[in-house]
């Protein structure tokens, strides 16, 4: 598979087969071969169980492959990176921290100064419109501002990865479209890599540079396919008839018949 120096993130063959307690062994992702750039937005969309949350765990070197090798800016990974910065669908922030210290945590944990990041905590929860919530306790807080200092505690280190598990999922249709375009503006004007899992169509090609599109049991990349919007994007483009192709591009692809699939 290719490398450069713009590509960040390589999936070179990488299996996945999860063995249960009772020794049956499931195949979780096949075949999977997938190069990322730098700066590049990348959704992950298929059915529940098709590997999606597998594979962003393998990128975080928090699950390793079965078979072939995952590589991070050129060099194979041997440990979880601070490169990376994680979300996930339940931002499980610390109830017993206020905003600006849950934030912060990454920090604390990497054994850096706190008060040294304290500006860039600050400027982070302004960018996702938290100004004046830094004292308060994530019980205070709607579910998705709980999730806006959660994607504001994965940047705060400054990584070069972001990866985004299913982040929106568990909130409303309006919050959540109206995270994915602030998200948008984060990754403008912070130029991060992200690799953004989700079962929402139209999420995917709206945030999306290219969709990964994955088929399930095993999973596997059924196609990937380049999303030529405009950007900055607009909820109105859903509306577009290139959208509505892409659309039926990706529906087409996650629920055709098993003897259909290549
Ligand atoms: P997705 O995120 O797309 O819903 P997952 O990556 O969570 O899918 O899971 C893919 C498949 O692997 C599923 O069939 C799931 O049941 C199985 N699986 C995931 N984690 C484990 C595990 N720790 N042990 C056994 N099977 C697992
Ligand atoms: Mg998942």
């Amino acid at each position: 598979m290719q490398t450069d120096l713009q590509t960040a993130i390589v999936a070179d063959g990488v299996n996945k087969t999860y063995e249960t307690q009772d020794g049956e062994r499931i195949i979780a992702l096949e075949h999977i071969n997938l190069g990322i750039s730098r700066n590049e937005f990348v959704t992950l969309v298929g059915p529940s169980g098709c590997g999606k949350s597998t594979l962003l765990k393998m990128i975080a070197y928090l699950s390793l492959p079965t078979r072939g090798s995952i590589a991070m800016n050129g060099a194979a990974l041997v440990a979880p990176s601070r490169n990376v910065g994680m979300v996930f669908q339940d931002s499980v922030l610390l109830p017993w921290r206020n905003i600006l210290d849950n934030v912060l945590l990454p920090i604390e944990i990497l054994g850096y100064s706190k008060s040294d990041y304290r500006d860039r905590a600050m400027e982070l929860l302004s960018l996702v419109n938290l100004d004046g919530f830094e004292k308060r306790m994530p019980g205070e807080l709607s579910g998705g501002m709980q999730q806006r200092a959660a994607i504001c505690r994965a940047l705060i280190h400054d990584p070069e990865v972001l990866l985004m598990d299913e982040p929106f999922a568990a909130l409303d249709a309006m919050t959540r479209e109206e995270l994915g375009l602030e998200l948008l503006r984060i990754w403008d004007e912070h130029k991060k890599t992200i690799v953004f899992v989700t079962h929402s169509i139209p999420e995917a090609i709206l945030l999306a540079d290219r969709v990964v599109v994955m088929t399930p049991r095993p999973g596997r990349i059924a196609r990937i396919i380049d999303i030529d919007l405009d950007r900055p994007r607009t909820l109105d483009m859903e509306f577009t008839p290139e959208f509505k192709a892409y659309s039926d591009e990706v529906r087409g692809l996650i629920f055709q018949k098993p003897e259909l699939q290549s």
